[in-house]
């Protein structure tokens, strides 16, 4: 089978592609090997998700978030040590406590009581705007999320693999070529703390670290809508324009089609 980016043979491929990285928290949304080329799949991990991954905003929410890096690490983040001998340090966010890495001074100056106070940022809390490792990165996610989202119907599986309608998403996603920015929409739908609760799935709030879901505007062009930590960024698979996506945000009230009517959404998780 060719690769879904490249073309080229993939059958002999061994890498299992992620969706989403699992740095963000993803284990369950995976290609098998034989779909994405080992060529492809290293390409997305080192050009796209690591430069992603890096930015600002990524990183102090893997931070906030204790979302444990693929090495089994947690992010640090810096803090700052508020006395003259002081200065900067890495902190860690492990479960209920906060870990600072210090040298031997400023560990001193602890032990002696001299330095009481650190001050943590609270971070970025959205991705910077018309972000194009951001745009690529949507652009990546949607094409592997159709794949995974149609995966026990081999007819449509050739489509996607084959069909000429994605080339440029794909074109986009692999190489930045066909446009040099495709444009996304982005906004907040939820606090990063909030729980949601649907009896009918388990009796307990649960977290909802990813999710993502496929429409068609009236216009006949067709989205993908994806929420990672309460951020929704929804593109426009078949084109470079969003327009259709704020028109039907407007006639919607600004719902999200990522709501579904049998959550209940709790804020702050309590
Ligand atoms: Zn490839």
């Amino acid at each position: 089978m060719p690769c879904l980016f490249c073309k080229e043979v993939a059958d002999t491929s061994k890498s299992i592609e992620h969706i989403i990285p699992e740095s963000l928290g993803n284990i369950e949304h995976v290609l098998q090997p034989g779909i994405v080329c080992d060529d492809c799949n290293n390409y997305f991990a080192i050009k796209i998700e690591k430069v992603l991954l890096e930015q600002p905003y990524f990183k102090s929410l893997r931070h906030r978030n204790d979302i444990i890096s693929k090495k089994g690490n947690y992010v640090p983040e810096k803090g700052i040590i508020l006395h003259p001998q002081g200065g900067p340090v890495n902190v860690y966010r492990e479960k209920n406590r906060i870990i600072v890495d210090m040298n031997e001074q400023i560990a001193g100056l602890v032990k002696s009581g001299l330095v009481n106070k650190l001050l943590i940022p609270t971070g970025e809390l959205e991705p910077a705007p018309n972000n194009t490792i951001l745009s690529r990165f949507l652009a990546k996610v949607s094409v592997e999320a159709l794949l995974h989202w149609i995966k026990d119907e081999p007819f449509w599986i050739e489509e996607i693999m084959t069909k000429p309608e994605l080339d440029d998403i794909k074109m986009y996603a692999r190489y930045g070529k066909t446009v040099k920015f495709w444009p996304y929409h982005q906004r907040r739908i939820y606090n990063e703390e909030d729980r949601f609760l649907n009896p009918e799935l388990q009796k307990d709030p649960y977290e909802v670290l990813h999710e993502f879901r496929f429409f068609w505007t009236k216009e006949n062009e067709f989205y993908f809508v994806l929420a990672i930590m309460g951020i929704e960024y929804a593109i426009n698979m078949g084109g470079p324009s969003i327009d259709s996506y704020k028109t039907w945000l407007l006639e919607n009230n600004a719902r999200s089609i990522l709501e579904w009517d049998k959550e209940q959404l709790i804020k702050g998780g309590n």
